[in-house]
This record gives structure tokens, C-alpha cells and sequence, in this order.
């Protein structure tokens, strides 16, 4: 009997094995007869790229709500089961998202893979873009701003082209010819930047939210932020006055607002400093009216062109 129980738990054993090897491989068969990568991200140029690039093999979707606040976003319990059943989560790294090191944890065994945006990019210091004070960070010593800069823009592109390709090998050809055409589209982009800023007759721009530490980089743009790398940090009183002292000095006559926030504190700058209020658009995610007017990435950065050559006259 008990030799007979042995052969019949070992059966057992064996079928379940068997039945689990089953199981996986026809979860691959459905994967692999269902053409489209299901791929969630943070920050919107990151869903346009995937999509871009991707074409008809990838359906991307941003998990920041329109007009949310990106750099305090944190995932709700349906948000990360969406994360759960995805294909790829792209973000952007570099401490743009805070919540990223839990939901790696929590998702370890899904099968989402997780792409860093910023992959193998050089950082600024988050430091480095500050007129008045070092005090104010609550988000990582590096600059997470990446997008706004097009060249740099090409890499991030490149990152989730590579593991698109590794997702979805079979599309590699496609995703490799859409990314040669982003890549063009941002090079050209940059020239509309270089050829603005160069004709400038001033360098120094007055922003509520120092997002632009790239342009700085890239296009010798000063930046000087009124409210820091976050926007819900304000400065000191002391700081308040440096920043009116540098903004009278530089004859600034905008000061520079974003799409998503609108701290009090620009108002106050605003009103002392007598300077007419512009928008830039930091990308991090659209409002109702930009997914309304079908505005995508270039769109976006074409009117921060336009933006910035007005506030650098
Ligand atoms: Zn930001
Ligand atoms: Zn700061």
C-alpha cells in the first residue's frame, strides 16, 4: 500500500509539473499571438516616444492623471495591478519618481519589465541650476529634467527602443526605422532651440519651477528659479529678495509659469518685479486641454520656443 501511495503522489508530482510547463507555455502562445505591447510610463514624453517608436505594436499609456503634480505622484493599489499586467513600465530615474524603488519591490515577481529612461545619460546636479539656496530639495541630488533637452532626448528614445526590441524582437526593423525618424525630429528641434537662443539678446530666464537646468547646459540659457526644484518649497524672504535683486539686475520683464503649477510664490515675484507672466510646458504631463488638441512632444516644445524667444528679449 505504501509503495502503491508513493508511485500515485510521485504521478501526481509529475502531472503537476507537467501541467505547470503546460500552463507557461501557453501563457507564451497567447502572448505571442497578442501583437501589441501593453506599456504603461511616468512623465508624457515618455509615453509619445514608446508610441512613436513602437507604431502598431505598442499601446502606451501615462499613469499620471492630467495636471497632476509629478514629482509627488504616488501609484494608487489599481494603478500598480495595472503596472502588475503590463508588458513594460518606463520611467524616467535620475529620483524623478519617488515611489519607484517600491513598486520595483512590490512587482519583482510580474512579469513588467522596467525601463529607466535616463539609462547611461550624464546627470546634472540639481544643485548646479540654483541662484539663491541649496536647502531646498526633497527629490535627489540630480537633476531629473532629462526630456526637455532634444539631444538628450535621443538617448532616452534609444533606451526604449532597445528594449522594445528585446520585448519584441519580431517588430525590431520597425522600431528601429520610427526611432530614426524621432531621432531626425529631434535633431531638428534642437537647431530650432540653438538658432532662437543664439539670435537672443538676453540669456536669463525667470522661472517658478527650475525644470530647465538642461537648456542651461545645452544652450547657455540662465535660469533663475523662484520656487526651486520643487514647486511646493518656497523660498525664504531672504531668498525672495536675492531673486527680485537678480531679476531687476537682468531687466527681466516675464516671469516664466508652467501648464501644472502655479505656485503663490511666482505671484509675489510677479508683483514686485512688475514682470508679465509666460507659460512653459515641462512635459511632465498634459493637461485636458493639451490631450483635447491632440498636442504631442514637439508640438509642446514648439511653443516653449515661441515662449522662450519672447521672454529672452
Ligand atoms: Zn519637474
Ligand atoms: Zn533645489
Amino acid at each position: 500500500m505504501k509503495a502503491k501511495s508513493l508511485v500515485l503522489s510521485l504521478l501526481l508530482v509529475v502531472s503537476a509539473f507537467l501541467y505547470g510547463c503546460n500552463a507557461n507555455k501557453n501563457d507564451g502562445q497567447t502572448k505571442k499571438a497578442n501583437d501589441v505591447l501593453t506599456v504603461y510610463t511616468t512623465i508624457y514624453p515618455l509615453k509619445d516616444f514608446a508610441e512613436k517608436i513602437g507604431g502598431s505594436y505598442v499601446k502606451a499609456e501615462s499613469i499620471y492623471p492630467p495636471g497632476v503634480e509629478a514629482h509627488t505622484f504616488e501609484p494608487t493599489t489599481q494603478t500598480m495591478k495595472k503596472l502588475a499586467d503590463a508588458d513594460a513600465f518606463i520611467y524616467v530615474g535620475a529620483g524623478m519618481e519617488e515611489f519607484i524603488n517600491k513598486t520595483m519591490q512590490t512587482l519583482q515577481n510580474e512579469h513588467v519589465t522596467f525601463i529607466e529612461g535616463t539609462k547611461g545619460i550624464p546627470l546634472l546636479d540639481s544643485t548646479s541650476e540654483h541662484e539663491t539656496s541649496e536647502e531646498h530639495h526633497d527629490h535627489g541630488d540630480k537633476d531629473p529634467h532629462v526630456w526637455l533637452d532634444p539631444i538628450l532626448s535621443i538617448q532616452i528614445a534609444e533606451n526604449i527602443k532597445n528594449a522594445l526590441i528585446e520585448l519584441k524582437p519580431e517588430a525590431k526593423d520597425t522600431f528601429e526605422k520610427n526611432f530614426a525618424s524621432l531621432k531626425q525630429q529631434l535633431q531638428q528641434l534642437d537647431q530650432q532651440f540653438q538658432a532662437v537662443v543664439n539670435t537672443a539678446p538676453k540669456k536669463e530666464i525667470l522661472v517658478s519651477h527650475a525644470a530647465y537646468g538642461y537648456w542651461e547646459k545645452r544652450y547657455g540659457i540662465h535660469e533663475i528659479s523662484i520656487a526651486g526644484l520643487s514647486p511646493s518649497n518656497e523660498p525664504s524672504q531672504k531668498e525672495l529678495a536675492q531673486i527680485i535683486d537678480t531679476a531687476k539686475k537682468h531687466h527681466i520683464r516675464y516671469v516664466i509659469f508652467e501648464q501644472n503649477v502655479t505656485p503663490k510664490v511666482a505671484d509675489i515675484v510677479k508683483n514686485e518685479i512688475g514682470a508679465e507672466p509666460l507659460r512653459l510646458h515641462n512635459l511632465e504631463t498634459l493637461t485636458e486641454d493639451d490631450i483635447q488638441k491632440k498636442k504631442d512632444y514637439f508640438s509642446i516644445m514648439k511653443e516653449n520656443i515661441t515662449v522662450l524667444k519672447k521672454a529672452l528679449q
